[in-house]
């Protein structure tokens, strides 16, 4: 039987390696050392294209692919993905949400304990020597009982407010209308006013063209001295710029971040600042979440091949 063809834009881990390329023909385009003439050469007999949330699927690449029908994303995340392209020529997309929700809101409460409470400056004290030579370690701040605001009350949104609650924390929310299951939670309409309100402010949305640079300026100032602001969304609904002024002129207290403009190459300022806790663009990390969302990845390319709905289509 002859296989279909599938364009690979970037790395999985072996777990979906082996099976894609067991079934499929796979194209593999980040290895291309010459990306243009590859796509070129292999664009008009791909299928569909298997890629990562980071990596979308550029308008050019999808132009290049003729008889593309199906694009399948390893991630939740398709601001990456040229969907206009997609719905002019009827391409079907799909994403993994659910099976990652639970570990990115894990590390979003993590992120704000580890920077309210400094837990890796308090580590480095006690491996430097210095809780021997200086004494105790500087006091941090409470986190139990202050006031969340959640940007963007989806799955990971919700599943973050969920575990707030078992910190005793208030807790309020924007998205673009008040939401079923967040029964006690404030829903407050615009970002301005959910800082204005909350001590930590986390970023949950998705990534429009309506929520870039969603958190400004005027969101950062409304957030005050003492707030500290969560990113595990997408780099682009935070001004990056805004943020690394009010966090080195002190008009924000802190801010923890999984994701960056230019990731992996983050803007340098974030490296020296001292108020800031930096992740890796990790929040689905875990062996169990990423085999499970590989497995997703697969089954709607499967179901796709098989004339079969898509198992979660964003298209
Ligand atoms: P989701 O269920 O689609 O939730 C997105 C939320 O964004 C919804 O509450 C939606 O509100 C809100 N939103 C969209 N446009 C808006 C606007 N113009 N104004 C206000 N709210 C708006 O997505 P999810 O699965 O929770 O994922 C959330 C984010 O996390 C995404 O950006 C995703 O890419 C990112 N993510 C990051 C990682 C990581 O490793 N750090 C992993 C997975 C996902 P409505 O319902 O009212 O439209």
């Amino acid at each position: 039987m002859t296989k279909h063809h599938i364009l690979q834009v970037g790395a999985y881990p072996e777990w979906d390696q082996g099976p894609l390329d067991a079934a499929y023909t796979v194209h593999r385009w980040w290895e291309a050392a010459d990306k243009d003439a590859f796509l070129a050469k292999v664009g008009p007999g791909v299928d569909a294209i298997a890629t990562r949330g980071d990596l979308g699927a550029s308008e050019a690449m999808i132009a290049a692919c003729p008889k593309l029908k199906m694009i399948s994303v390893f991630g939740v995340g398709y601001d990456a993905v040229h969907l206009a392209s997609c719905r002019s020529r009827g391409i079907r997309v799909s994403n993994t949400p659910d099976v990652l929700t639970e570990d990115v809101a894990d590390i979003a409460v993590a992120m704000l304990l580890a920077l309210v409470r400094r837990t890796g400056p308090a580590e480095a004290w006690v491996r430097s020597g210095d809780w021997a030579t200086k004494g105790m370690f500087p006091l941090t701040r409470k986190v139990s009982g202050t006031r969340a605001g959640i940007l963007g009350l989806g799955r990971i949104g919700m599943a973050i407010g969920r575990r707030l609650q078992g910190f005793g924390m208030e807790i309020a929310y924007s998205a673009r209308s008040p939401k079923p299951g967040a029964e006690g939670w404030a829903f407050v309409p615009d970002a301005v006013t959910l800082a204005k309100q909350s001590d930590h402010l986390f970023v949950a949305l998705a990534a429009t063209p309506e929520t870039r640079h969603i958190v400004n300026a005027t969101v950062l100032q409304a957030l005050g001295p003492e707030g500290t602001v969560i990113n595990i969304s997408r780099a682009a609904n935070v001004d990056e710029t805004a943020l690394l002024d009010a966090l080195e002129g002190g008009r924000i207290a802190g801010a923890a971040l999984d994701v960056f403009e230019g990731e992996p190459n983050l803007n340098p300022r974030f490296l020296t600042a001292t108020n800031v806790l930096l992740q890796p663009h990790h929040g689905s990390g875990t062996i169990e979440t990423r085999k499970a969302m590989g497995k997703l990845m697969r089954d709607n390319l499967t179901a796709h091949f098989a004339g079969q709905p898509l198992l979660t289509p964003v298209l």
